[in-house]
């Protein structure tokens, strides 16, 4: 493990603004081997992938289920290190789904408006008791497990590469109130969350957006060195 072992749910360790330098961050395990420099281009709206590295169908805490698998060498080796980290708290864990990342070479991603650049990944939420899941499932009050959900969120978040997770809003309130009684402070809540400033605020990393009640959109930032925004 590269990053500092920091436990994943000391959100207050969230989220520097300074990016990690590249080096920090730990390897991707490629399905293929990469033949030359990942790079993403352009936006994640609208925006390629450069020899993009493709996260493997399974791995430790993850199943991947759909083909547009590639993403930044970054991208996957964040998500594959966020998945461990979550087994590593709940050894006995369902693995977390994974869905679209981008295509081969990037561009535009049927059903997506982004996903164009390798630097996009949709992840489904776990659900109570550990159950698990063959597709995304809509979640609500009644059947995310936030804890653990959190675990992974949180993980991804701890590495100051994402930009924004999208995400219900009505999930949003339920993560809120859960670190607010977990004594993370207000300071840290508002950096992170759009909640409560209501669905169309242009705040926070995490942000409403429609048809993520079953799935987070995690947009990571663009790597150091490419030529993306
Ligand atoms: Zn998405």
């Amino acid at each position: 493990m590269v990053f500092a072992p920091a436990p994943v749910v000391d959100v207050d360790a969230v989220a520097p603004v300074r990016p990690t330098a590249q080096r920090q961050l730990p390897t991707a395990r490629c399905a293929q081997p990469v033949t030359g420099e990942t790079q993403s281009r352009g936006l994640a709206t609208r925006g390629r992938l450069t020899h993009g590295c493709l996260l493997p169908r399974r791995g430790r805490g993850y199943v991947r289920k759909n083909r547009a698998g590639w993403g930044t060498q970054e991208t996957v080796a964040l998500m594959q290190w966020a998945a461990g980290q979550v087994i590593g708290l709940y050894p006995e864990s369902v693995s977390v789904i994974v869905g679209a990342i981008s295509s081969a070479e990037g561009g535009p991603l049927r059903g997506h408006r982004s996903h164009q650049s390798g630097r996009d990944v949709d992840i489904g939420y776990f659900a109570t008791n550990n159950q698990p899941l063959t597709h995304f499932r809509a979640m609500s009050q009644r059947n995310i497990d936030i804890e653990k959900t959190w675990a992974l969120l949180g993980a991804l978040l701890s590495t100051s590469r994402v930009q924004y997770m999208f995400m219900d809003y009505n999930l949003q309130a339920l993560f809120y109130r859960h670190l607010e009684r977990e004594g993370v402070g207000i300071q840290t809540l508002t950096r992170l969350f759009q909640f409560p400033r209501g669905r169309a605020a242009r705040r926070g990393i995490i942000r409403h957006a429609k048809g993520h009640a079953d799935h987070v959109h995690v947009r990571f930032r663009c790597p150091i060195g490419d030529r993306c925004q």
